[in-house]
């Protein structure tokens, strides 16, 4: 049976709510057998038909007004026509109760027995496809393949094309190979976590170089035949001089992202499907939610897993699912439903505790279910029966969302609120340095200008006229200063705090204030605040004693919130988390870097607990002209479900507009506070470790300070038993967080995976930008405890073990020289190789500490297409697109072979964003952007383009304006020119060449990973 729900949960979490009066004694176990859930119900995820739904309401503050607001209402169930929701799908238009296509049945004819899959496999890969390779590896793309996915990509990687066909059946049907169970005998391999072990040191497997690290550091000459990338590797892994082959041979994300968004683009994803692998995050979908969450709030490293822990051992693909619960939905997608349940609240097993859903199945006329997680029976609540129609399913299963949705929300009760009280509206405390250097840049003066603006635009509950969020005012230097802003008052009051050794809270009453009613007064204040302290010589700051004064005026107030807390420089004031500058160059790509990377401990790890204890999420811009300690100072934030904004040499002409347009996102996302989040799973697997903004007190409950609608949390998954390929894996996530508005709420998203013993449907269902992310934050992690070669080698060695795993028992056999990739995970070196030469993992005394520890930290919390971006950066043509058109133009390969001297290029990746201007970039085009008549007229330093008047200037901007208005982070535009100096930084973006700080080019890093594989397969 499975164990979740039995660990021991906090005072007021999801242990015991309201269930009290549902004592159905059937705790001992199923007292009917497990129905054939998927198999025996195809029906049972049909598309609902629409008109049947409760009304939507939003979710959150934020997220675009419901289609029918009007209907709103979280407690009547109405009865009446609904608006259709989307047309349906031509596929999934099914009369009532009818599909076309049995949603789960559809599961069992894509896995049909192994025998017979092998067979398809082999018969289907190798009609012609694997017929005498071209000889300088064009990716084979052999269109007969049967299963529904592309079929992998081959390249011949140099050395004669052999004739491959010729040695059929010696790899599939061949003896086992030695060790199944440890494919790659020889060493601990790292595990489908990759990063368990700390500090595993020494060589791989295969005597992997342990020179100065092959992906990081200076680069030695280049070797015969590896053109400067890899100069630790072992001159006997040489084999045959490697070709150099072309870009164009090799695959290539931005092909893959076309190829994608030219296949299910603008199409209705429709999550009625277990397993379904959906669009990537950068194709331009719409979903409908037929039973499984959205892929927008729920992705998976793979659909399908693995039936048994040693498979997942053998292929060492990691199985993670990345959770983003707050996730924004288009404008077109239906907000989430909310479920009332009344004074009893949600219902849920009595033994797991896992809320009802679209997986629990009813049993006895509807008298009670069967529990999908753990096989629990349960009685149904006596308000809450309903009889079930012929297909067993029950009457109203279109009427409930938490029976035909894979997301929603419950309505909590008390008992999951603190201390059994409805909760009290959060509030934002705006917290300013006021020391010499922020005075002095303008700053102040700026952030208390735009205060005025931003506050009118608080997050307000949909429905309510304004917004129930409260507001305080903080300022600082080595004291601090509270400001009483009581609407009664003509002049806003200041309390000086000097003692911040015991922060203390001054006053109670008109600190935390309503803005609308305090508006004159607050006015006052921001409009006073600069000049009080403009002659200030005051160059010291304290920092943890303002985060300790945020949680005591929550404590105090008994509310969550959240403290954005605007800093210049390092806190070197004597007070409580003091700090020194510890930057030492020297310890790069030494055995101590990690230590660079480590928070201090003490005062900050305390800090953490007490905000996440409280519902206080911090929110850091700083804006540094030298060390601050990054690692130290976003300590907090990355615990709180905050984030940390970074202006270098901040100067207000510059950068004042970027820092607003990330102030202003920051301050209006939709956002909830005070959140618990559990991860539960049917038998046989787990959910065995987290990554993100969060903190844990135990093994399950992922507490949030607050979480916004661009955090993830990247969750590990282990077997703990054999799963069924039958009735697959389920994972409900709940998330229990109070709304803007201060109500109490449960979301829910579920997901069903599949389950096969075979590897070729695990790797065909694969998501590598997924893989990806899981990759990047187990890594940095990883940081923490061990040198960053080995967090480099286990990359390089893991990456080649799936990739050898799946040459040795998925493909079909050909020559040794052809590289073999899944097609699921044919740009997945591209992708590891870019995360290598990340700043966190390059280890380069060039780059700053602190903007290392930066990345390192945001990643943490990026979902999907943040890290997608991140690491494959847009590079967009924009000298030759068709001004026009309203589409962006597709984009080319990060590298320099896609740069023309003559052009003029975008390149963005969600944090930095350049205009790359070609050295013979025609006068006319320059002339059309920036209104000189060459590119030596330029301006040095401009960060925004002119407002040109012709038809390429406003196609120009108006791209720059999308991409800062879809990105969660505002970047600066910096304009570079070709062989310009500033013109390194820009390069280091172009991931796909030789990195400028180490680092391997794509090429040859394919090229490695190639001989690696080589290796683990002899
Ligand atoms: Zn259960």
């Amino acid at each position: 049976m499975s164990q979740q729900g039995y660990v021991a949960a906090p005072p007021y979490s999801q242990a015991q709510p309201g269930m009290g009066g549902y004592q159905g004694g059937f705790g001992a176990g199923p007292a009917q057998p497990l129905y054939g859930h998927y198999g025996g119900q195809p029906q049972q995820f049909t598309a609902p038909t629409t008109g049947m739904m409760k009304s939507p309401v939003s979710p959150a503050a934020g997220l675009p007004p419901p289609p029918v607001s009007s209907q709103y209402n979280p407690n009547i169930q109405q009865n009446g026509a609904h608006p259709q929701r989307y047309p349906a799908p031509p596929a999934a238009s099914p009369a009532y109760g009818q599909p076309p296509q049995p949603a789960y049945n559809s599961m069992a004819s894509q896995a049909p027995p192994p025998a017979q899959q092998l067979t398809n496999q082999m018969s289907a890969m190798n009609l012609g496809n694997y017929a005498p390779p071209p000889a300088m590896g064009q990716p084979q793309m052999p269109t007969q393949m049967s299963p529904p996915q592309s079929p992998p990509a081959t390249m011949s990687m140099g050395g004669p094309p052999m004739a491959g066909p010729a040695m059929a059946g010696q790899q599939m049907a061949g003896p086992p190979m030695a060790g199944m169970g440890r494919p790659f005998a020889g060493a601990p391999p790292p595990g489908p976590g990759g990063f368990q072990q700390p500090g595993p040191g020494g060589p791989g497997p295969l005597g992997y170089p342990q020179q100065a690290g092959p992906f990081g550091g200076p680069m030695a000459g280049p070797q015969p035949g590896m053109p400067g990338a890899f100069p630790g590797a072992p001159g006997g892994l040489a084999g045959p001089p490697q070709q150099k082959l072309s870009a164009d041979s090799i695959p290539s994300i931005t092909q893959v992202i076309e190829e994608d968004q030219g296949k299910q683009g603008g199409q209705v994803y429709s999550t009625n499907t277990r397993g379904q692998v959906p669009p990537l995050v950068t194709t331009d979908f719409s979903v409908q939610d037929q039973g499984n969450a959205s892929p927008r709030f729920m992705r998976c490293t793979t659909y399908t897993l693995p039936c048994t822990a040693d498979l997942a051992k053998q292929c060492q693909v990691p199985l993670a699912t990345i959770i983003k619960p707050f996730a924004s939905l288009p404008k077109n997608e239906t907000p989430l439903y909310i479920v009332n349940h009344g004074e009893t609240g949600p219902i849920r097993c009595n033994r797991c505790k896992a809320y009802m859903c679209p997986y629990m199945q009813f049993l006895d006329g509807g008298r009670r279910y069967q529990c999908s997680f753990c096989s629990c029976v349960n009685e149904v609540p006596a308000p809450y029966f309903q009889h079930l129609d012929h297909m067993g399913r029950r009457v109203d299963f279109y009427e409930r969302p938490e029976l035909s949705l894979g997301s929603y929300e419950f309505a909590a009760t008390l008992e999951y609120c603190k201390n059994n009280k409805p909760p009290n509206p959060p509030a934002y405390i705006f917290m300013i340095d006021v020391s010499y250097n922020n005075i002095k840049s303008g700053l102040v003066k700026l952030i208390c200008e735009e205060l005025k603006t931003l506050l009118e635009n608080l997050p307000r509950e949909e429905g309510m006229e304004s917004s129930a969020i409260k507001v305080g005012f903080v300022t600082y230097n080595k004291v601090l200063h509270f400001y009483n802003v009581k609407s009664a008052l003509a002049q806003p009051q200041m309390m000086v705090v000097s003692d911040t050794a015991e922060m203390f809270l001054p006053l109670l009453d008109g600190f935390l204030v309503n803005y609308q009613e305090s508006r004159a007064v607050i006015y006052n204040l921001l409009d006073q605040i600069p000049d009080m302290f403009a002659d200030t010589n005051e160059s010291e700051t304290v920092f943890a004693p303002v985060i300790q004064a945020g949680v005591e005026a929550f404590k105090a107030a008994e509310c969550s919130g959240k403290l954005f807390i605007f800093q210049s420089s390092m806190p070197t004031a004597e007070a409580p988390g003091k700090l020194k500058n510890r930057d030492d160059k020297k310890l790069v790509n030494t055995e101590k870097e990690k230590t660079l990377f480590q928070p201090q401990k003490g005062v900050y790890e305390q800090l953490s607990k007490d905000c996440v204890a409280q519902g206080c999420c911090v929110d850091l811009f700083l804006f540094p002209s030298q060390y601050m300690d990054l690692a130290t100072m976003g300590d907090v934030p990355s615990h709180t479900g905050g984030s940390v904004y970074k202006y270098n040499n901040f100067q207000v002409e510059t950068d004042g507009e970027h820092f607003l347009r990330d102030l202003r996102k920051d301050v209006q996302k939709s956002i909830g506070f005070d959140a618990i989040m559990r991860v539960r799973t049917s038998t046989g697997f787990r959910a065995t470790d987290f990554f993100g903004a969060i903190h844990m007190n135990n093994t399950t409950d992922v507490e949030m300070a607050a979480i916004d609608c661009d955090k993830a949390v990247t969750v590990e998954l282990k077997h703990d038993d054999t799963l069924s390929e039958e009735s697959g894996a389920l994972m409900q996530c709940a998330l229990l967080y109070t709304t803007i508005s201060g109500q109490r709420r449960l979301r829910i998203h579920n997901l069903s995976l599949n389950c096969s013993s075979q590897l070729m449907e695990l790797y065909k269902s694969c998501e590598t930008d997924s893989l990806v992310n899981f990759f990047a934050k187990s890594a940095y992690r990883a940081m923490l405890n061990q040198p960053l070669k080995n967090v480099r080698e286990i990359l390089v060695n893991q990456t080649a073990h799936m990739l050898a795993c799946y040459r040795k028992n998925c493909a079909s056999p050909s020559a040794a020289s052809q590289l073999i990739l899944p097609s699921a995970m044919k740009v997945l070196p591209v992708y590891m190789n870019s995360l290598m030469k990340s700043a966190p993992l390059v280890g380069s005394t060039e780059l700053s500490t602190d903007d290392r520890a930066h990345q390192r930290l945001s990643v943490t919390s990026m979902g999907v297409e943040d890290t997608q971006l991140l690491l494959y950066p847009r590079l967009i043509p924009l000298h030759n697109m068709d001004v026009s058109s309203e589409a962006l133009p597709a984009p080319v390969r990060c590298s320099e072979e896609g740069l023309t001297d003559s052009g003029m290029f975008l390149l963005e990746n969600g944090h930095s964003m350049f205009l790359w201007l070609g050295q013979a970039s025609p006068p006319d085009l320059i002339q059309s952007i920036f209104n000189v008549p060459s590119l030596g007229h330029l301006q040095g330093h401009m960060c925004a383009l002119p407002e040109v008047d012709t038809p390429l200037s406003k196609k120009v901007r108006s791209i720059i304006n999308g991409l800062l208005e879809k990105r969660p982070n505002s970047m600066k535009l910096q304009i570079v020119r070709q062989r310009d100096k500033p013109e390194m930084f820009f390069r280091q973006f172009l991931v796909e060449d030789k990195g400028l700080h180490g680092g391997a080019s794509y090429m040859d890093f394919l090229t490695y990973v190639h001989r690696e594989i080589r290796q683990l397969l002899t």
